[in-house]
């Protein structure tokens, strides 16, 4: 679990000339005075949201945290549940398939999971239909196709990608311009799988977990300037999800002295690729509130705020199809 040191690359340059050498600046990244008030009050679309149906939550205690950080809109992975959605309504980024998932995972192992004719997966291909086409349900999500490195040891494992089962679930998705959302760690063969799925369904757009958990975000770079239908999502990579479970690891991305600059400069060369999202899980929904706080204080005011409603919001509504909700 313990991952190497995060390296923070040295911040785009002021290089002064003295003679022949070069003095590179390390300039820590600086909040845009234009975005910090608008961080603190813009609506949020937390696309990583996790309302379990094990752990003892209820629909209403889901809204009134939604209701208490402005977050406008939450869901976009398992569990599917019909009383969060009755409770949420529009409000809810319906997407199913995580429950499913686990079951063939414990029942059959990984490679129950590309399996295409799994029984578990033939009854859930039929009922995810019939959820698409009431409109019910958005999308898929979150399947875990490569989470060797995290999560709890029973659940880890490594799939390939690009395999027949996930080929249904795409299919399925294209019919209805739904989206998928797909937990994985980046390697050369990740990379060939998703840039064939989002090629062969072009109206699916795929949802990266954690942008990838990745150390070099110039790997996201590549597959958003190749794919436009391809997105990610910023949950876990900050630093109060690995206090609130205790985890002793490096933040990913930004820190409480902002985004590290790697980050910055990819989300500023594709703004439109980008969401944000808590990951509730495992515990975590205790402090729902302080991972909302931590986007709107350690990250958002970072960007211009034409930027900033991108990543908290607007690219939201566009991938997920949101209504605007009713006033709060
Ligand atoms: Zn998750």
């Amino acid at each position: 679990m313990i991952k190497l040191p995060k390296y923070r690359l040295i911040q785009p340059a002021f290089f002064w000339f003295f003679g022949v050498v070069f003095l590179p600046f390390n300039l820590s990244a600086q909040v845009n005075p234009e975005s910090i008030a608008l961080a603190k009050n813009v609506p949020i679309a937390d696309v990583h949201m996790h309302t379990y149906e094990q752990n003892p939550r209820s629909a209403t205690w889901w809204r009134e945290q939604m209701d208490n950080n402005n977050v406008r809109w939450g869901g976009a992975v398992g569990d599917y549940r019909k009383d969060v959605q009755a409770e949420l309504k529009e409000r809810y980024i319906p997407a199913i398939g995580q429950v499913a998932f686990f079951k063939v995972f414990f029942k059959d192992g990984p490679q129950g999971l590309m399996d295409l004719e799994n029984p578990i997966f033939l009854n859930f291909y039929d009922r995810a239909e019939k959820l698409f086409e009431s409109g019910l349900v958005k999308g898929f999500g979150e399947f875990h196709t490569d989470n060797h490195t995290s999560g709890h040891p029973r659940i880890r494992r490594v799939i390939k990608t690009d395999n027949p089962a996930m080929r249904k679930f795409y299919a399925i998705a294209q019919k209805h311009n739904g989206f998928i959302q797909i937990h994985a760690e980046f390697n050369k063969d990740f990379e060939k799988d998703i840039l064939s799925l989002s090629a062969d369904f072009p109206n699916v757009t795929t949802v990266l977990s954690h942008c990838l958990s990745t150390n070099d975000a110039n790997v996201l770079a590549s597959l958003f300037n190749k794919r436009k239908n391809i997105t990610c999502e910023m949950s876990a990579t900050g630093e109060v999800i690995n206090k609130l479970l205790g985890l002793n690891k490096q933040p990913i991305a930004f820190d409480s002295k902002g985004p590290f600059s790697d980050w910055k400069k990819l989300i500023e060369a594709y703004p439109n690729q980008v969401m944000i999202g808590t990951d509730p899980c495992c515990g975590a929904e205790r402090g729902y509130s302080k991972l909302i706080t931590e986007l709107r204080v350690n990250f958002l005011p970072y960007f211009s705020p034409d930027i900033l409603e991108k990543l908290a919001y607007k690219n939201a509504v566009r991938v997920f199809q949101l209504k605007e909700p009713s006033p709060l």
